[in-house]
């Protein structure tokens, strides 16, 4: 990954010549590495420039989706499949939150299958390249997870599926509505009196070499970077072209800080100087589950830079969640709540001018109800 790190710093990537074997036969030097770096990670090419000038590559050059074949007809041999052939999550007008020349676009990606949430995709991935590199064997037939939920359903979606006992850790902070519903994905729960941090994950991964359980742990697991640098991004970007734009910005919540450094480090390279990341965290001592502060301390920061980072209390997040399920008949989480008030502080702060931005949502409402009934309990209907 410091490699990768370098070298997409570096380099103005060309497209390689290559001959019908496959082989890169006219490169220079850095160049070749990185297309190889790139080819590791499964993205053929990733066009990344060092000046101010946009590098055109059609996305088909690209590859999208180099190893997926996508199903329109939507009929799928397994639940794998109901997964990464199900994709592109959509991506949707919200006509209630746009106005004056800004329109505003929602990636729904609670129309994710297991967890119904972002993290379908890194308990996906990681789980699978574990089994490729030999990790998942039959001595090792458990595995723990520290999550906040999304991240815990989904490894309890593959376990499940692949046979695989788990047992998952969670915050005292946690709905309790999880337990059961991670029970009747046949997991073990652990809950912890404390807050999901550095310390709890280290908890966690002791008693996983205590007992010899796979530990594939989320906030470290560059597999949690790569899956959104093959697929999520360019979903992203193929559905902006789709409605005919390309985006002012993006604005993401903020967790382990996987889906957002990927969404800048792409669009910031691929769209050198147009499109602003903008990135959404809670208020320092509020709980908006799935997303923390960033100086509680992030792997990937370091490759990319952002814009913005705005500050949402929690009230406000249950308030947006609300409000646009009532103006768009969506029920999405807290976080996507966090994403929308986020959105409407920048444009108040004037940050937003005339143009079109995409806001990740990153998971459904339904786990919500008690976070939602306490809200109507304090503030009424
Ligand atoms: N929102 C929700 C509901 C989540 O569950 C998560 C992560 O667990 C996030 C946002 C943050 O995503 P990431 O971990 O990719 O930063």
């Amino acid at each position: 990954m410091d490699l990768l790190a370098k070298l997409l710093r570096q380099n103005n990537v060309t497209k390689p010549v290559i001959d019908d074997k496959n082989n890169v036969v006219k490169q220079i030097d850095e160049n070749v590495k990185l297309y190889w770096a790139l080819r590791i990670l499964g993205t053929s090419y990733v066009p990344i420039s060092t000046t101010d000038v946009e590098i055109r590559i059609p996305l088909e050059d690209l590859g999208l989706f180099d190893n997926i074949e996508l199903n329109p007809y939507r009929v799928f041999n397994n639940t794998l499949e109901l997964l990464y052939r199900n994709w592109l999550t959509p991506l949707v007008k919200l006509n209630g939150l746009s106005s004056d020349g800004i329109r505003v676009w929602a990636k729904l990606e609670g129309f994710n299958p297991y967890s119904g949430s972002i993290k379908n995709r890194i308990g996906w991935y990681m789980f699978t390249k574990s089994i490729e590199e030999g990790e998942v064997t039959r001595d090792k037939k458990v595995l723990y997870e520290a999550t906040s939920t999304n991240t815990g359903m989904a490894l309890a979606a593959m376990a499940a599926i692949h046979r695989y006992k788990a047992k998952l850790y969670l915050s005292a902070s946690i709905q309790k509505v999880s337990d059961t519903l991670l029970r009747v994905l046949g997991v073990e729960v652990i809950r912890k009196p404390k807050t999901l941090t550095v310390e709890f994950v280290d908890e966690v991964e002791n008693d996983a070499k205590r007992d010899n359980a796979l530990h594939l742990n989320q906030f470290e697991n560059d597999y949690n970077f790569e899956v959104h640098l093959k697929y999520t991004v360019k979903e992203i970007e193929i559905q902006c072209r789709e409605a005919g734009f390309y985006p002012k910005a993006i604005v993401g919540g903020i967790g382990t800080f996987g889906h957002m450094t990927v969404i800048a480090f792409y669009f910031k390279n691929r769209f050198k100087g147009c499109t602003r990341i903008h990135c959404i965290q809670p208020v320092q001592g509020h709980v908006i589950l799935g997303i923390r502060r960033i100086e509680t301390g992030m792997k990937w920061i370091r490759l990319v830079e952002v814009d913005n980072t705005i500050d949402v209390e929690r009230d406000e997040a249950i308030k947006e969640a609300i409000n646009i399920a009532h103006h768009e008949g969506i029920l999405v989480g807290l976080s996507s709540g966090a994403v929308i008030a986020g959105f409407r502080k920048l444009v108040n702060e004037g940050i937003i001018e005339e143009g079109d931005y995409a806001l990740v949502f990153p998971d459904h409402g339904f786990k919500y109800f008690e976070h939602f009934e306490e809200y109507f309990n304090k503030y009424g209907y």
